[in-house]
């Protein structure tokens, strides 16, 4: 999805207003929320002073759902009804989540809600959405308590590669929770964002994020004042839980730990291993102390070397999708401007610097890696929320391919063209083309190309219901609506009957960066032949329409209002035009349906003098005129 920066005329507040808007970090993991105030993004504590929420619900009979540290606590005493991890079910249905490997030990029912699976609790089934709601409520809460306001709105960050489903699920959530959402933001450009590398005019940045058990990669590019993903990489099973494992067993080998220890034993074992893997981020070297079983203690040292040692093959496990990205964004290292690190295992100098040597950059390390998402979505919410100048930017995402219609002939009629920002909404009247036509068919078609069949089909639909007139009589108001999160809605009305229809659409679904490229290029190759095509197919079409014109005209009023000459004359012209019609000729085309226009303007005058004086029959002028 690509970004434009533009600036929001009528989008500032009054001078003395400040609307209250945040920030939120919907994690896997934590979630945090974060707000703009006296000029500075900061990430909110609860009462406690913690600034991350962990992403845990907890259900439990006739309470309200506990959310963050409370939950987490209840995690090995009431596992069935403790639902971490929810952000790898949004928007994804139970085949999705069964194939992706992830390990969710909760009890889900087979019953799908929205296509999403819903899990059994002793509260009630809970979807996806529900369980996310309660996350975010409980940050609405801090927040609205912490600012001593109801918010006005808030942006959301989701990762780059969620798609449709995930995003509508993610503002589903939302609502639910009571939340106006001013609009869905791409984590990597948020954590952009933070770091202010939407200020400066063009650059390609790389955003590197380590957590605690995923890592994304993310290429983002900022050129001519639009901000997009170019490509994304990452490993859904790889973070610090991996780094800790490796320090956990080079521990067990020196300490003579059997692989088969128990459970309890491996858990403190690995809460050792994260304490000493944190101490070595700022210190050379960690002290160990294991309580063996047998009730002796060993003491030991994990020294930076043998750490990074045994860390290097991890963060090469990172390498690999880094040099994916650049390669499916057609880039080298060497194009890479800036390099924004992301998420708590990032504070790993040893992270730093073999990430700085591939990029051959210095990555911004300065934000709390931890809070830079939430900070970026704050910087967003407060600009979105009009508590800045006029003058100042605002991150918006245009459309990557034209959106249109399809009209007679096979033909696109383009109602919002590409790189359009969005929100947009643009309409355009179509009328009908033939007699006593009563429904239209709606073909909602992307891309940049003059045929149908050239472009991608989005989405049919149709206006049925529009009362018979005589063609082109009919008014037919087709509105094209794009909002904020890229959702298309089209809608149909004929403006006399006011029969409506309309039909919704995820113009993004589906679609990858290297297919809107190749759709890019091929209406640049193509477009001579497309423009000769076009021509062609609209003379077609006009054909079509005189003949069918013509042809009633003929049956009506021919008898009556033609002598013989007349009549052989137009028809000849008539024969003409069918002879070179499905030709290829557009000149040709053009020249007949200009033949035929000749031969016919004294009948078509003939033929209003008649309709005149039927219409007239029986009135005196005055009558007209009276009328008037
Ligand atoms: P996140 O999912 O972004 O909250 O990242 C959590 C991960 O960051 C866990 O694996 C933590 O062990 C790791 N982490 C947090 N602080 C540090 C630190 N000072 N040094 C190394 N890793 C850290």
């Amino acid at each position: 999805m690509a970004l434009l920066q533009i600036s929001e005329p009528g989008q500032s507040a009054a001078p003395h207003q400040h609307n209250l808007a945040a920030g939120i970090d919907l994690g896997t993991t934590n979630s945090l929320v974060a707000t703009v105030r006296s000029g500075l993004a900061e990430t909110l504590p609860d009462n406690e002073g913690h600034h991350l929420l962990p992403s845990i619900v907890h259900y439990a009979k006739d309470a309200a759902p506990q959310v963050g540290y409370a939950a987490k606590a209840q995690a090995n005493i009431d596992p069935l009804n403790t639902i971490a991890s929810v952000k790898r079910l949004m928007g994804r249905g139970l085949k999705d989540v069964k194939t992706t490997g992830t390990r969710l030990p909760y009890d889900f029912v087979e019953n799908e809600d929205q296509g999403m699976p819903m899990i059994r609790t002793v509260v009630g089934d809970r979807s996806p959405v529900q369980i996310s709601a309660d996350i975010l409520n409980t940050l609405k809460q801090r927040a609205e308590k912490t600012l001593g306001g109801e918010l006005t709105g808030v942006v959301i960050t989701v990762p780059a590669y969620f798609d449709e489903a995930q995003r509508q699920a993610t503002k589903d959530a939302a609502t639910l929770a009571g939340l106006n959402v001013l609009r869905l933001l791409n984590e990597p450009t948020a954590a952009a964002v933070a770091y202010g590398l939407d200020k400066s005019a063009e650059g390609v940045h790389a955003i590197y994020d380590l957590g605690g058990g995923t890592f994304d990669i993310s290429i983002l590019r900022l050129q001519r004042g639009v901000f997009e993903v170019m490509a994304t990489a990452g490993n859904s099973a790889l973070g610090g839980d991996d780094f800790d494992r490796a320090i956990a067993q080079w521990i067990m080998q020196q300490a003579g730990i059997a692989d088969d220890a128990e459970h309890s034993h491996i858990r403190e074992l690995l809460d050792i291993a994260r304490t000493a893997k944190e101490t070595l981020s700022t210190n050379e070297s960690a002290p160990l102390e294991i309580r063996l079983e047998e009730g002796s203690v060993w003491q030991g040292e994990l020294s930076n070397d043998q750490f990074n040692q045994l860390i290097d093959p991890l963060i090469q496990k990172t390498i690999a999708p880094c040099r994916r990205t650049l390669r499916d964004a057609g880039l080298s290292t060497d194009d890479i401007n800036e390099v924004v690190m992301v998420g708590g295992s990032t504070r790993m100098p040893r992270v730093r610097e073999k990430i700085g040597d591939f990029f051959k950059r210095t990555p911004h390390v300065d934000i709390d890696p931890d809070k830079v998402v939430a900070i970026g979505a704050a910087i967003q919410a407060d600009i979105l929320a009009g508590n800045k100048p006029d003058d100042d930017m605002l991150l918006l995402d245009v459309i990557p391919l034209s959106l249109g219609i399809e009209t007679m002939g096979g033909l696109v009629e383009k109602i919002i063209p590409r790189n359009t920002t969005i929100p947009v909404a643009r309409g355009q009247d179509f009328t009908t083309f033939k007699d006593g036509q009563t429904a239209m068919a709606i073909h909602v078609v992307q891309g940049e190309r003059e045929l149908v069949m050239d472009c991608r089909s989005l989405a049919r639909f149709e206006l049925r219901g529009i009362p018979p007139m005589v063609a082109g009589a009919g008014r037919i108001r087709v509105s094209y609506q794009v909002d904020a999160d890229g959702l298309l809605s089209v809608s149909a009305k004929e403006e006399t009957s006011g029969v409506h229809s309309q039909i919704t659409v995820k113009p993004s679904y589906g679609l990858q960066d290297n297919e809107i490229e190749r759709m890019l290029k091929e209406s640049l190759e193509y477009a001579e032949e497309d423009v000769a095509t076009r021509t062609l197919r609209e003379q077609q079409v006009e054909a079509d329409r005189v003949i069918n014109a013509l042809r009633a005209a003929l049956k009506a009023d021919g008898q009556v209002l033609l002598k013989q000459h007349e009549f052989l004359e137009i028809n000849t012209a008539l024969e003409d035009l069918l002879k070179v019609e499905q030709g290829n000729d557009a000149d040709a085309i053009k020249n007949a349906i200009e033949r035929i226009n000749d031969v016919t303007q004294e009948f078509a005058a003939r033929r209003m003098d008649a309709s005149i004086h039927q219409a007239m029959k029986g009135h005196r002028l005055n009558d007209f005129a009276e009328n008037e």
